[in-house]
């Protein structure tokens, strides 16, 4: 029998709806159709509290955007999202499909709104803490409690099997939904729009697309989203093959994916990612024996990874990158369609950031060594890629730069020294979080490994903000948790925090490039 990777009783998705837990909510009448208090926002005492707060926030809303429903009738939208946000928060007919699909609907209008603006108002309405965007969060978290409602209501009539395959199917409607919505409601978005703020002169010179012509972009956009999850799950898949096969010594190349304990190969549809694994009930189809929910969650957390830089580093042209000037046309249009080759390569080379820390943890947390020529490989092409592709370094080493140091030797020392400056401060991070910690396994080895390579990636400057980061979080951390379960699982916990610290270091790389170094 292979080593199959311990599992992370992180079993979310079966915890969440599997069958034989007593949860707080399993003994909610939900039967009763009369008031019922203990919905998932209203079951503990911090839930009441948010919901009161919730509630006077969405009055005050609907008050203050009364006030405009003349200036602007699409103000009424607001109002009556808000009308309903209150509703919701009241506790009153939770665990009902109807009242989940009314949300859904409310969701996409403010939703439209917030993508299409609106205008004729004071700026403090359409981008301060009661506009449109604020409210779409409001109206998403209202959803998602009244989904987890619906599902606690519905869940105790079927079995643990049924329910995997209803996650299974919401999860294929979720996808289908979020595509329809983007490419249908935005286009109707956007006409609502025009019809809220009519031109003024007659002539409305600016280029439109047609309805028909902007869902076709619309779908497209979605289309090209969904890809790049798709993608990065694909990844996620690869490197769970890797994670478990390299230090085995096995070949991650010629080797057909097979079950670790019964050998039999996996077939093609249950090797597609997080979807293979939710099909197949978290089992293998000859032996049944149970698969790890590692695998879909690592999947998920590539996907989300990949997803997450498309968004803040593709899309804005680049705009959390710093010592760059951003691209002035952005979005899937300008950055995705007509190529723009430098923002694309630094993308790709900040995702093999993010999938070497990933793989050399999740090695770590298995208790294997990570492979000499896996880390000599990676500090291979952390250092190589920009000598080839001088765009992909973005940080001087020095400023101002002397003249022998602007060409590949420059780029190669950013590199060197960003490894250096990696392993020191990443060391340093390691004693500091064991002090905080007082754990009895070493961390610091890991540590200093993951902040080498995202200082050979990012340069020395980001390795040491990346390791105050992580010692400020690893503080955080270690204040917010029982002392028992800090001592059983330090070095783990340690190292999703360094993960985290390095993913808040990249969202806001430009402003602390601006604030520290220029
Ligand atoms: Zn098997």
């Amino acid at each position: 029998m292979a080593n199959d990777p311990t599992p992370l009783h992180v079993n979310v998705l079966s915890d969440f709806l599997g069958a034989g837990k007593t949860t707080l909510l399993n003994h909610v009448p939900y039967q009763d159709k009369s008031v019922s208090r203990d919905t998932v926002l209203r079951s503990s005492l911090l839930g009441e509290y948010v919901a009161i707060g919730w509630f006077g926030y969405a009055v005050f809303g609907v008050l203050l955007w009364s006030l405009f429903v003349l200036q602007n009738p699409l103000s009424l939208v607001v109002v009556g999202s808000g009308l309903w946000i209150a509703f919701r928060v009241s506790g009153v007919y939770p665990g009902q499909f109807w009242a989940f699909f009314i949300s859904g609907l409310w969701l996409l209008a403010v939703g439209a709104l917030a993508t299409a603006g609106i205008k004729n108002l004071p700026a403090w309405m359409s981008t301060g803490a009661q506009s449109p965007p604020v409210w779409t969060g409001l109206m998403a978290c209202i959803c998602v409690l009244d989904y987890l409602d619906w599902q606690l209501a519905a869940r105790s009539g079927r079995s643990a099997e049924e329910n995997r395959k209803v996650i299974r199917l919401h999860l294929l409607i979720a996808i289908a939904g979020l595509v329809l919505a983007w490419s249908i409601a935005l286009p109707f978005g956007s006409l609502l729009y025009q019809w809220g703020n009519p031109p003024i002169s007659g002539k409305f010179q600016k280029e439109e697309l047609g309805l028909v012509g902007n869902i076709g972009f619309r779908f497209c956009e979605a289309f090209f989203t969904f890809w790049f999850f798709v993608i990065g799950a694909n990844i996620g898949s690869f490197l769970n093959v890797v994670i478990w096969r390299m230090p085995n010594g096995k070949s991650i190349v010629y080797q057909k994916s097979s079950c670790p304990v019964c050998g039999s190969n996996i077939l093609g549809r249950d090797n597609i990612p997080i979807l293979g694994w939710l099909g197949l009930g978290g089992r293998c189809r000859s032996c049944n024996v149970e698969i790890s929910a590692r695998y879909p969650i690592v999947e998920a957390i590539v996907g989300c990874v990949f997803l997450v830089l498309y968004f803040v580093e593709l899309l804005t042209g680049g705009i959390n990158l710093p010592n760059r000037s951003v691209n002035q046309y952005a979005g899937v249009l300008w950055i995705i369609l007509y190529t723009k080759w430098d923002l694309v390569g630094l993308y790709i080379f900040h995702c093999f950031l993010f999938c070497t820390l990933l793989t050399w943890m999740l090695m770590t947390k298995d208790g294997n060594r990570i492979p000499s020529r896996l880390i000599l490989f990676s500090f291979a092409i952390a250092i190589l890629a920009p000598i080839a592709f001088p765009n992909l370094c973005l940080v001087p080493l020095w400023k101002p730069l002397p003249a022998w140091l602007s060409g590949w030797v420059g780029i190669a020392l950013h590199g060197v020294i960003g490894s250096i400056a990696g392993t020191i401060s990443g060391f340093v991070a390691g004693r500091f979080s064991r002090l905080v910690f007082k754990s009895v396994d070493s961390p610091e080895r890991i540590l200093a490994l993951c902040t080498a390579i995202a200082g050979c990636v990012l340069g020395w400057q980001a390795a040491i903000a990346i390791s105050a980061i992580f010692m400020m979080l690893a503080l955080l951390t270690a204040l917010s948790l029982s002392p028992g379960k800090v001592a059983t699982k330090s070095s783990w916990i340690l190292m999703g925090v360094l993960f985290v610290a390095v993913l808040l270091h990249h969202l806001t790389w430009r402003l602390q490039w601006s604030v520290f170094f220029s």
